[in-house]
């Protein structure tokens, strides 16, 4: 029997990250306490300057559509806070407002890809980076790194990666799921590589930007090889900085032309991102910048403590983060000792016997690994070390 759904959505998963987060939420529905380590996402409360923007543009009648693209006054943000953060000089025609960094992505995959196109992606990857590029007709190349590795590609990997077909290379740093960050060096000896391509576009998920636990700057591929910078399209957003999931603005910065196919596409799919969210981002972009380190103190300090208790659990290997909110440990140790098939049945268990909420590292393309959030409390942490610990 046919099947009245596309090929399309036949050939993708759906979200691993969105599965875990629903699977636990019908858990705590029955009264069961889950500890959230799943979802990706702040547990503070949006910064309430930004909320009493949101208040006034509702209030002043800011409830209409807005330009494709976001507002005047949000694109300005944008560029203000590419210049102030990036050194990045972006005209109001090279930006964008969307509904999340995931449309970005998304816009981005519909306006530059044709079926045969490569997208190159380094593993492990964010959950939705190869099916995004599914979505497109194209074709996910994936570079494989691990622990060893500290989780970042090579310039050799890269170049034995890229053919003629190569349209796309993905970089995010620090990265979800492995909080590993490239320095600027790295960055720079992957951008030798790019020059040597002129094909290959880049796309640098920067949605982690401020989410920095180590001593090492953000740094993107545009700022650390002018080069390449108009081959670079920037995706960035409001989420993770300001606590901001739920409000749903991301933008993008790049070449004017992309930038317009993107426009294009969003005109044709869901118009612009919320109204009052837009407001709500330029108040969180133009406003005052303390509650970044409010939060990410507390994400170190989360993070130095689950770091240890992992790492004090034999079969758990758990290198250090440098950035985002994740641990990402190796657990095949662990696996075995309990006597399981894989990462996917581990995270099973955790969820259904000890109602920990975590995201197998099969979802991310590394096979016996595990992702914790740690954007979540230190009693729900110690909650989660012990009952591991006691399993
Ligand atoms: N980026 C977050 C995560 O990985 C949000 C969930 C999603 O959109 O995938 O958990």
């Amino acid at each position: 029997m046919s099947s009245i759904l596309s090929n399309r959505v036949q050939k993708v998963k759906p979200s691993a990250t969105m599965a875990v987060t629903a699977k636990a939420n019908e858990l705590k529905a029955q009264g069961i306490k889950v500890v959230p380590m799943g979802s990706g996402e702040p547990d503070f409360d949006t910064p309430s300057n930004i909320q009493k923007a949101a208040v006034d543009a509702i209030r002043g009648g800011q409830t209409r559509y807005t330009a494709v693209d976001g507002t005047a006054q949000l694109k300005s943000a944008i560029c203000d806070k590419f210049m102030r953060d990036n050194e990045l000089e972006y005209s109001a025609n090279e930006v964008m407002a969307s509904c999340g960094g995931k449309q970005v992505f998304y816009n981005l995959c519909q306006a530059i890809l044709d079926e045969g196109d490569e997208v190159i992606i380094p593993a492990p990857y964010w959950v939705s980076y190869p099916d995004m590029a599914i979505l497109a007709d194209a074709t996910p190349v994936i570079i494989e790194t691990d622990l060893d590795q500290d989780f970042k590609i090579t310039p050799k990997q890269l170049e034995s990666s890229i053919t003629e077909k190569s349209k796309l290379l993905v970089l995010n740093s620090p990265s979800n799921p492995t909080g590993a960050v490239y320095t600027r060096e790295e960055i720079e000896e992957l951008g030798k590589v790019l020059e040597r391509h002129p094909q290959v576009y880049i796309i640098s998920d920067d949605i982690y930007e401020h989410i920095l636990l180590g001593d090492d700057d953000f740094v993107n591929i545009a700022m650390a090889c002018p080069k390449l910078k108009d081959r670079t399209i920037i995706l960035n957003g409001v989420s993770k900085a300001y606590a901001m999931t739920g409000w749903r603005i991301g933008y993008a910065a790049g070449p004017e032309d992309i930038i317009k196919a993107m426009k294009k596409i969003q005109g044709q799919s869901t118009s612009n991102p919320t109204s009052i969210a837009q407001a709500a981002a330029v108040e969180a972009l133009n406003g005052d910048q303390a509650f970044i380190e409010t939060m990410v103190e507390a994400f170190e300090q989360r993070h130095d403590f689950l770091l240890e208790s992992l790492n004090a659990i034999e079969g758990i290997e758990c290198p250090r983060s440098s950035g985002a909110f994740y641990s990402f440990p190796r657990v095949q140790g662990l696996i075995d000792r309990l006597g399981l098939i894989d990462d996917v049945d581990f995270a099973t268990y955790c969820l259904e016997k000890l109602n920990i909420a975590l995201v197998p590292g099969s979802a991310f393309g590394a096979p016996g690994y595990v992702r914790f959030s740690f954007a979540t409390s230190m009693d729900n942490i110690k909650e989660a070390v012990e009952r591991l610990a006691n399993a």
